[in-house]
């Protein structure tokens, strides 16, 4: 009997049904039953699971077994048998079929995580590109395709959702067959939800995507002094440390080996090895080609970078190209409307640290807000998932600043992070989203004019942040899409915009903004305090400062509040408790206040404002 390995991923625009399909998958191979696990079950965060998006990568092992009369001699003789498994299907005595180890790797869908599906690229051979017949394809199936393409795999088109009424199978057929230069009969058709044509769609999978060859080394005599299982993925347990998950694309990996992270210059000894099932399954070693998991032991997952690769202790060898460090790119800053809280958060922050080796975050103090943290993030929607669960799972009532991009200074000289987008939508909106492009100093870059017109644009990040997506979703009815990655940093007019209160810097409101955007900016802030500041007992100027100019600037005329009058009558002598009740309650009121200089905000404003 032979065994042979696939491994893929299932790539798709957001909400086409990756997880879905992932499912019918998991009950085809028997992995699990069909009715008895809750839907999208890759899906393991619960927050993932209530928003309906996939945060993470989620790997898993599945065996298959195929009569033999189902596979091409062809297909057979390209594929190289792998004989050396741990646990042969002792009850596969037929020699008529075949017996394959399916690795599969489900992929976040959100434009913030795209990274993560590069590195699940860099571990497969083929990938599912899913298109949803109701939607057609959409910004991130064109980006995730052209990644695979990059990476030379093997692509299985299919389109998903066949069995809603309002599918467009034909329509979306010819797209993608013009969109990969195929024939419309090379594309599958599925409803991942019924499981029509997922069985198959599995076979498909077998006979397309190919077994990985086996490196030379392998096929010299046994070489032991090798090992090279790169890192695509690891998350924190409080008892065995970090556990890094792996395809091992050289050699085999066991418990009680001496190994390195090649690029992080870290030592350890492996202490279990196994698999994905998709719960972690112990085995006794990972050998070429598979995909499982490490038990590293090591304490701090920042340690150990994704795309890094576990070799051996002795191996000279240097990180593989391709290797790239993912930096938060966008920055908030968290304060607790309670000060109490301060260390309930910093507990949490560190424990959400433990587990994300995207986010970042270091102490901070406000002299308005307190203590709290400036924390790093992907993007939008990882700031908002980080915020969710720190107040759902850890129950803290938080104040956010506003989201900003960091921009790097040296030498005086302001850089800004510059990102390529990519818009796909229907012809009719071409002219509305490009004002909108030309609103956000987007440089269009390229136009593809199909039945779907996709665009790209450069873009600064900033700008991007500032509620793009959802100026691009209503100026197109809501049917267009993007995508965005990095480009690089970029040479720009800036400086900070400081904000003043008679003439004291608002640190918490003070930011660097572009030339072009300080006067806007500056005159927002400026109106937007002076609805929420509440009149003192002097005039307050609120200004903004721009490359030592005042650039915007509010008057807050004076009112003195006086509570011992009440509705026009000043309460007489005999009210004397009133009074005393009254000033006290004033006096409690003032404790709430923050200082500004001498203007004094109630905390509530920030709030407002944020
Ligand atoms: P993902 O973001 O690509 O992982 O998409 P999900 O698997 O989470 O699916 C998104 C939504 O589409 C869910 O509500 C699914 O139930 C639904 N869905 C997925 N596949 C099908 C299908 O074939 N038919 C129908 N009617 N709904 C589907
Ligand atoms: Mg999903």
């Amino acid at each position: 009997m032979s065994v042979f390995i696939r491994n893929f991923a299932i790539i798709a625009h957001v909400d086409h049904g990756k997880s879905t399909l992932a499912d019918r998958l998991l009950e085809l191979t028997g992995v699990v039953k069909a009715g008895g696990h809750e839907e999208q079950m890759l899906d393991r965060n619960p927050i993932s699971r209530e928003r309906g998006i996939t945060i993470k990568l989620a790997p898993v092992r599945m065996r298959f077994e195929v009569g033999d009369e189902k596979i091409d001699n062809e297909v057979r003789n390209k594929n190289n048998s792998i004989s050396h498994f741990d646990h042969p299907v002792s009850h596969l005595t037929n020699h008529t079929s075949t017996n394959y180890i399916l690795n599969l790797i489900d992929t976040p869908g959100h434009v913030d995580f795209s990274y993560e599906v590069d590195r699940t690229l860099a571990c497969v051979e083929g990938v599912v590109l899913l298109v949803d017949a109701t939607q057609g394809i959409q910004a991130q199936t064109i980006s995730n395709a052209y990644k695979a393409i990059e990476k030379n795999l093997v692509i299985i088109p299919v389109i998903n959702k066949i069995d809603l009424p309002n599918a467009e199978v034909e329509k979306t057929r010819k797209q993608l067959s013009d969109f990969l230069g195929i024939l419309e009969e090379e594309v599958f058709l599925i409803s991942a939800k019924t499981g029509l044509g997922v069985q198959e769609l599995l076979e498909e999978i077998i006979k397309k995507i190919l077994s990985p060859r086996l490196p030379r080394s392998l096929s010299l005599p046994r070489n032991d002094s090798l090992l090279h299982a790169l890192i695509f993925d690891s998350y924190y347990d409080t008892h065995r440390g970090v556990i890094s998950f792996v395809r091992i694309f050289e050699g085999e990996a066991k418990k009680g080996q001496k190994v390195k992270l090649a690029a992080g210059n870290v030592y350890f000894e492996i202490q279990e090895v196994g698999y994905f099932l998709p719960d972690l399954m112990v085995n006794s070693s990972l050998k070429t080609n598979e995909i499982g998991y490490i038990v590293t032991n090591l304490k701090d997952i920042h340690e150990v970078q994704i795309g890094d690769s576990i070799v051996l202790e002795k191996d000279p060898s240097k990180p593989l190209s391709g290797y790239k460090v993912v930096k938060p790119m966008v920055f908030a800053s968290f304060f607790t409307t309670d000060t109490k809280d301060y260390l309930n958060l910093k507990k949490a922050l560190e424990k959400l640290y433990l587990n994300d080796s995207s986010l970042s975050f270091s102490a901070i103090h406000s002299k308005a807000l307190g203590a709290g943290f400036r924390v790093g993030f992907l993007g939008l929607l990882h700031a908002d998932v980080v915020r969710e669960r720190l107040e759902r799972e850890f129950n803290l009532d938080l104040v956010l600043t506003p989201p900003q991009v960091e921009f790097k200074k040296e030498n005086n000289m302001f850089y800004e992070p510059q990102i390529k987008i990519l818009i796909v939508t229907p012809q009719s909106y071409v002219g509305a989203v490009m004002t909108l492009c030309e609103n956000y100093r987007a440089k269009f870059v390229t136009m593809d004019n199909k039945s779907q017109v996709s665009m790209t644009y450069e873009m600064p990040m900033s700008e991007m942040i500032s509620g793009f997506h959802d100026n691009l979703k209503t100026v197109t009815s809501g049917y267009a899409s993007f995508d965005w990655e990095f480009l690089r940093y970029e040479k720009v007019e800036a400086d900070q915009l400081i904000v003043m209160l008679n003439g004291d810097e608002v640190a918490e409101f003070s930011e660097v903004v572009v030339r072009n955007r300080a006067m806007e900016r500056g005159r927002i802030l400026c109106q937007k305090l002076h609805g929420i500041i509440p009149r003192q007992q002097f005039d307050v100027k609120i200004q903004a400062k721009f490359k030592g100019k005042i650039i915007a600037s509010e008057r807050l005329a004076p009112f003195r509040k006086n509570v011992l009058v009440k509705s026009g009558k000043v309460l007489g002598a005999g009210d004397v408790g009133r009074k005393k009740k009254l000033l006290e309650r004033q006096k409690e009121g003032k404790k709430k206040m923050k200082m500004i200089g001498k203007v004094e905000i109630p905390k509530e404003a920030f709030l407002k404002l944020f």
